[in-house]
């Protein structure tokens, strides 16, 4: 459905996009996830038709965007970052309104409206003025828009951005019901927020394919590239117990961790390696007397794979237990939870923008 090759935006001397090619299949529902200014934006408007590129190819349903503009919109349906809402018109109106602009006739538009209110759920406030929506809505409202036409394809950027949790759990329903009727491409920088609805990932960093592949594929491919981390939770001495974690074969480091458990002697450790020495680390522990309480794969956590993926290396190790502060067996019992970076990935996203290299 969509075919991306070498594909180049410039601003000026700045480049926005490229090289960039991928392909989309028809049916297929694919997130492009990005920092803010990783080109999302850029390659959505031109594939659109919002905007010309550089040089490359970019084909939609085979059909060249530069030289075939015209039909390449009949059979895209575009949601752009600001929705094109008349606050003043009421849903119905603005529908009809956006059908007509597409080509169909009266009898078609009206016909499709009823249709379309429907599958995006809006029939009960199709007599409301937009400006009277909640951004849930509107954003609903900026879908039904985009369908209108029965667009073979749909380009959406960042449909999910500013709703509320709710908001988000019905665009995902709605997003996925319109799957079957439509290929389906979408814009976000936040991994968490598609990473449910889409079938594939696009990580676009510095207008380029950093990585592609279901929410898994990404996570076990930075996995491989990294040591593995083994937390273990124990009853005993902790210099015993870190004596006896660093003596089995491929542990290339241990320390101690805060836990969350309270009880007598209770210590944590996070080993690290490069292999799975979880059943020797296991017999050897035993095997010192130390009371081995639980043993769980340090995870890294969903952003820092998006956030190392997308460029942001500073903070891509946020995943992970706290390494413990204090030796003090006292004063460590209540230390953070383990594996919790607590920290929205928007916020680290600003923080790299502002010590990166954006104009
Ligand atoms: P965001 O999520 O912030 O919209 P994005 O991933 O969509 O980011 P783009 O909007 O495509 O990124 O921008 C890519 C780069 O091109 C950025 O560095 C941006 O500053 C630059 N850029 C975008 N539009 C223009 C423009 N009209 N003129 C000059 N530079 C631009």
């Amino acid at each position: 459905m969509i075919e991306i090759v070498d594909l180049y935006k410039y601003y000026g001397e700045r480049r926005a996009v490229g090289p960039l090619s991928f392909s989309i299949e028809d049916g297929e529902i694919v997130g492009l996830l990005g920092l803010n200014g990783a080109g999302k934006t850029t390659t959505l408007r031109i594939l659109a038709c919002d905007l010309l590129p550089s040089s490359g190819s970019v084909r939609v349903d085979k059909i060249d965007v530069v030289e075939h503009p015209h039909e390449v919109r009949s059979r895209i349906g575009y949601l752009p970052d600001t929705p094109p809402l008349y606050g003043e018109m009421t849903v119905a109106a603005y529908l009809l309104f956006a059908a007509r602009l597409q080509g169909l006739s009266k009898a078609e538009a009206t016909k499709r409206l009823r249709e379309v209110l429907e599958s995006t759920s809006l029939t009960e406030v199709r007599d409301q003025l937009i400006a009277s929506l909640s951004h849930g809505f509107k954003q609903r409202v900026g879908i039904a828009q985009a369908i209108v036409h029965g667009p073979r394809l749909l380009v959406l950027d960042e449909p999910i951005s500013g709703l509320d949790p709710v908001q988000i759990v019905e665009m995902r329903e709605l997003l996925r019901s319109l799957k079957g009727e439509h290929t389906i491409l979408l814009s976000s920088h936040i991994l968490s927020e598609i990473s449910e609805t889409c079938d594939r990932i696009l990580v676009i960093r510095d207008g380029q394919i950093a990585a592609s592949g279901t929410e898994a594929e990404l996570s076990e491919k930075l996995a491989k590239k990294h040591h593995q981390h083994v937390e273990v939770t124990l009853r005993g001495d902790e210099e015993k117990a870190l004596e006896t974690a660093r003596a089995v074969a491929g542990v290339l480091a241990a320390e101690l961790i805060d836990t969350n458990e309270t009880g007598e002697d209770i210590t944590a450790l996070r080993v690290e390696s490069d292999a799975d020495i979880r059943e020797a680390l296991c017999k050897a522990l035993v095997a010192a007397d130390l009371g081995l309480l639980e043993v769980r794969r340090g995870e890294r956590e969903l952003e820092s794979v998006f956030l190392e993926l997308a460029g942001a290396e500073a903070n891509a190790n946020a995943g992970g237990a706290s390494p413990k502060k204090k030796k003090s067996k006292k004063s460590s019992k209540k230390g953070r939870s383990v594996g919790s970076s607590g920290e929205p990935v928007e916020a680290k996203a600003a923080e790299t923008q502002e010590g990166g290299s954006e104009p």
